[in-house]
């Protein structure tokens, strides 16, 4: 069975959906995306990936290609057409074809791309397994809570990453706080037992994964505290672990090459995949609306 994409109100094989060389994404990364998880047919926190759509889109000026609920309509129906059960769905809406001219054009008709693709099913062993990170400088602009296709940055440190041997790659702004990775948030659960990510304003991206761990702890017994912390501070925690709606909750085992607490997924992260999954299994994502700045 061939893949079929979405583009512009036409359900296309894979192989023949294209978008005009003039698009606005194409030549300036003028786009915002989202990427959502499919878990046993179920889009994951699919509130919270459309409120962010929002807050991307209002940020930039970029019209709605459609309403929310069509959009959400057209999702499933790419999810069906691919028949996936276990993937990710990929959105991207850019300002649409213009002659290139860096000012927007006057009218602008959005262009609307759906793929989704998939995955094995999570699988709790694999995300516990852990992975090894690296840091780098954050070289990217100041709205990093826009979900902009321009990850020019992010690519170039996630490369740093596999050329290093390790998976991720944390980014670190100039005063020598981690930001964020090239694809997930950043967690660290410090030697007395506080579970610390950074506060969501314009310097990460506020993760819907992020977003939906946060809740889930709220009527348990974890220390959460929210501010930024720095790479030392990292590489001495007792845990560390990134989120995100392709990695779930997966933990950190070495951060530069020096093993986190005892070089295995922690305690904490451990019991916060199964709270993650528990949560994300029963209300289907954050309910609460987010400060999206
Ligand atoms: N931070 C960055 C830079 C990202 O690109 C992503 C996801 O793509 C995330 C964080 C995690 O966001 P989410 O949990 O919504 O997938």
């Amino acid at each position: 069975m061939s893949k079929i994409a979405y583009v512009n109100g036409q359900y296309l094989s894979h192989s023949l959906a294209k978008v005009h060389i003039e698009d606005r994404g194409y030549q300036f990364a003028d786009g915002v995306y989202e990427v959502i998880a499919i878990h046993e047919g179920k889009f994951l926190g699919e509130k919270g990936h459309l409120n962010r759509l929002a807050h991307s889109l209002e940020a930039l000026r970029i019209d709605w290609p459609m309403d929310k609920r069509p959009l959400s309509m057209v999702m499933r129906e790419v999810r069906r057409r691919n028949r996936v059960r276990n993937g990710l769905l990929y959105l991207q809406i850019t300002r649409g074809v213009a002659p290139r001219d860096h000012a927007f054009p006057n009218p602008s008709v959005s262009t609307l791309v759906i793929t989704v693709t998939k995955r094995p099913a999570i699988d709790k062993a694999e995300l516990l397994a852990g992975i090894e990170i690296i840091t780098t400088p954050d070289l990217r602009w100041k709205r990093r809570d826009i979900k902009s296709i321009s990850l020019l940055p992010n690519v170039l440190a996630k490369q740093a990453a596999i050329e290093a041997g390790a998976q991720e790659a944390w980014q670190v702004d100039e005063k020598g706080f981690v930001t964020e990775g090239s694809a997930t948030n950043a967690w660290i659960v410090t030697k007395s037992g506080e579970l610390i990510t950074r506060d969501a304003g314009e310097e990460i991206l506020n993760g819907i994964t992020r977003l939906a761990i946060l809740e889930a702890v709220q009527d348990q017994d974890i220390k959460l505290l929210y501010r930024p912390f720095s790479v030392t501070e990292a590489r001495d925690a007792r845990e560390a672990f990134i989120s995100s709606s392709n990695s779930h909750v997966r933990a950190v085992t070495k951060i530069d090459g020096k093993a986190i607490g005892n070089g295995l997924a922690g305690e904490l992260t451990r019991r916060l995949l199964d709270i993650y999954m528990e949560f994300m299994e029963g209300e289907g994502g954050p309910q609460q609306e987010a400060r999206w700045n």
